[in-house]
């Protein structure tokens, strides 16, 4: 049988193939993502495999890169993209093995960047694009080396989110880095409808391991919230269910909660619409009316609960901010006259 270009690292019962990813850079500066800051991203492709995820996208990308680079056949490039283009997503999982050598290279890029006038850098996110702490995490340990690495520097500002209880393995090294930086660690969760949450995401953790892994890491004295995203029109955003959980992080310890509303991209809409359609008939129209010309949330629905959010963010002592403002965007200073 013909092997695949990428080296195979392990392959799970139930087909799930982990392979090398060699990359070139690791941390994305704000200008190649289009984000407010930079980030890093130990694995392309997700297990947990939630039907909303936008981050299909990012793993398409690399499968047609690694394509045109000859690194997979047309056969494998069918494997690796799935026969609709996002089930591989979920069960062909890039590892950036090598992560440590190019991240060296990565950091002195990132230093060099700093502001100048403040000599300050941005703040660097792991997991915008998939979850650190998947389960691969487990045997790879590329999170953790990353995470070593950034722990012998100074004074960065970091953010980490993830969905996974394995977070909690590394309770003591987050503390141990909050002591030299600003860090603050996302723990994600929908809602605590467990049925729910089976149905809208494949092989995530249930939602009460996560909130114990949440607790886990207060008590070990980590700034770590609850982060609700995306928030589902007409499905989750209720206030009975947003409560429970305000509620449960504050059980939980969590410093602090944010959410925001679901963004539909084109790349997202094939695997999440027939899920809407299945469980949610009656709300199938709406969403397709409403997401039909952008991925964004419509406006006004996203400011209205964004209303609803602060009000239980009071009600509940958490501090009163938005996910989106989190991370200030280096913006070049405003020209007041035009050049000559
Ligand atoms: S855990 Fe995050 S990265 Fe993984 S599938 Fe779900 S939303 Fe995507």
């Amino acid at each position: 049988m013909r092997r695949s270009a990428l080296p195979l690292l392990d392959e799970r019962l139930r087909g799930t193939k982990f392979v090398t990813l060699q990359s070139k850079s690791v941390l994305n500066s704000p200008e190649q993502t289009g984000m407010d800051f930079w980030s890093l991203n130990p694995y392309v492709g997700c297990e947990f495999g939630c039907t909303y995820c936008y981050a299909r996208y990012a793993h398409r990308y690399v499968v047609e890169r690694a394509h045109h680079a000859g690194k997979l056949s047309d056969a494998d490039f069918t494997d690796f993209r799935g026969p609709n283009g996002w089930e591989a997503f979920e069960r062909r999982i890039f590892v950036k093995e090598q992560i440590l050598g190019v991240l060296e290279t990565d950091l002195r890029r990132f230093f060099r960047s700093a502001r100048p006038a403040t000599r300050s850098c941005d703040t660097i996110v792991i997991g915008t694009a998939t979850d650190p702490y998947q389960p691969a995490e487990r045997r790879f340990r590329i999170t953790r080396a990353v995470l070593e690495r950034l722990a012998r520097c100074e004074g960065l500002s970091l953010g980490l989110i993830t969905k996974s209880p394995l977070v909690a393995r590394d309770a003591s090294l987050l503390a141990e880095i909050q002591r030299r930086h600003d860090l603050e660690v996302h723990v994600s969760l929908i809602t605590l409808d467990v049925a729910l949450i089976r149905a809208l995401e494949a092989r995530s953790p249930m939602p009460a391991v996560r909130l114990r892994a949440l607790k886990r890491l207060t008590d070990a004295g980590v700034n770590a919230g609850l982060i609700v995203a995306p928030v589902l029109p007409g499905i989750t955003d209720d206030a009975p269910r947003l409560a429970a959980l305000f509620q449960a992080a504050r059980a939980a310890g969590a410093r602090f909660l944010t959410a925001s509303p679901l963004r539909l991209y084109p790349g997202i809409r094939d695997r999440f619409l027939p899920v809407l359609d299945e469980h949610f008939p009656h709300l199938a129209r709406r969403y397709r009316q409403a997401y039909a010309c952008r991925g964004a949330a419509p406006h006004d629905y996203a400011q209205a609960l964004s209303r609803r959010i602060r009000k239980l963010q009071l009600k509940w002592g958490f501090p009163v901010w938005h996910m989106a403002d989190r991370y200030e965007k280096r913006r070049p200073a405003p020209q007041r006259e035009l050049p000559l």
